[in-house]
């Protein structure tokens, strides 16, 4: 099959033939439709904490069709059904598994990081991690059911209430998610603060009551827009520095929710937190669940985030498209089609 690969750290991918996978007992294999490229896919090219290895296959936003059925699985999936899967593959019977966490299992492979990923024609799957997709909604919005998933995740963490005020630092595909189910929970102002025109402007494409621009001020603006303090902010950028200063303009007993990934050493200053009784609740990644849920708001078309694909590739021509993604202008959501 033909696959994008990691050759090594810090050089553009190479499209090349790569042998098919072949699934194990308890695995699919799954042709890819779709893979949407993710803030992760970009730090795992780079030495730090999510650096790959070299000749990886990286990608785990995908959804395809079944393809080839593991042997200990033959009842229970059909070749060519509709499908999409949590970019994991656990034991399936630890607790962990059992509970729909596989991100929690000991035992976990991550599909496109120690395990080949989407980039690629075909994809291994946990038959436990896979799930089937409504037959009407459409492959596109299937590649966008993973970075749902993190935003629903970091709302539930978040225990958002109806009525409450959001501030949500970061307009990326993240940010755009959280705001997406912050609005669909009933928040009464969902205001995004992000620096680039074109994100702003998809944040209200999608919804968002408000958008702001960072700075010292921006507590007093969110104030001016949304006539209060925000109940919950949420920090979906992860740079250092920015933990902080979110500390600084959460008001009392606010709830702030770290879901960018800063792998760099921060400086916080407790007491500040401690005197307003801040909680900061961290959420990383989704449980099982959360991806059913996700799938039946799509599948029911209560939740629309089809405005974040920017841009839509082919695999020839995703290694330049992943590379223009360091340093984005106007896209957001980049898929590949495969
Ligand atoms: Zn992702
Ligand atoms: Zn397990």
């Amino acid at each position: 099959m033909k696959a994008a690969v990691l050759k090594n750290l810090g050089e553009p991918l190479q499209v090349e033939t790569v042998p098919d996978p072949s699934p194990e007992a308890a695995e699919l294999v799954v042709k890819v439709s779709y893979c949407g490229i993710c803030g992760t896919d970009l730090h795992s090219t780079r030495e730090g904490a999510f650096a790959a290895e070299c000749d990886s296959i990286l990608g785990h936003e995908f959804c395809g069709h079944v393809a080839e059925v593991g042997s200990g699985l033959k009842d229970q999936w059909e070749i060519g059904d509709r499908v999409t899967a949590l970019p994991f593959i656990g034991c399936g019977v630890c607790l962990s598994c059992v509970n729909g966490r596989p991100f929690e299992c000991a035992q976990v492979k991550l599909t496109g990081m120690n395990s080949p990923g989407g980039f690629a024609e075909y994809v291994k799957t946990g038959a436990s991690e896979t799930l089937k997709l409504p037959d009407d909604l459409a492959m596109q919005s299937a590649a966008l059911i993973e970075p749902l998933a993190v935003g629903l995740h970091a709302v539930r963490i978040a225990q958002l209430k109806a009525g409450e005020r959001v501030l949500i630092i970061g307009g990326g595909p993240v940010g755009l998610a959280v705001s997406l189910w912050c609005q669909f929970f009933g928040a009464q102002h969902v205001l995004v603060s992000e620096m680039a025109e074109q994100r702003l402007a998809l944040a209200t494409q999608l919804g968002a009551t408000g958008t702001l621009t960072p700075g010292a001020t921006l507590g007093e603006e969110f104030g001016d827009v949304s006539g209060g303090a925000p109940d919950v902010i949420f920090e979906c950028v992860g740079a250092p520095g920015l933990l902080q200063e979110t500390i600084e303009i959460a008001p009392r007993r606010s709830r702030i929710v770290p879901v960018g990934v800063c792998e760099h050493p921060d400086t916080i200053v407790p007491l500040q937190a401690l005197v307003k009784e801040l909680r900061l609740y961290f959420a990383i990644a989704y449980t099982r669940d959360d991806f059913e849920t996700v799938i039946a708001m799509l599948g029911q078309q209560r939740i629309d985030a089809t405005a974040m694909i920017t841009d839509v590739v082919t695999l020839d021509e995703m290694p330049a498209a992943f590379e223009a993604l360091r340093s984005p202008t106007s896209q957001c959501k980049v898929l590949i089609e495969l």
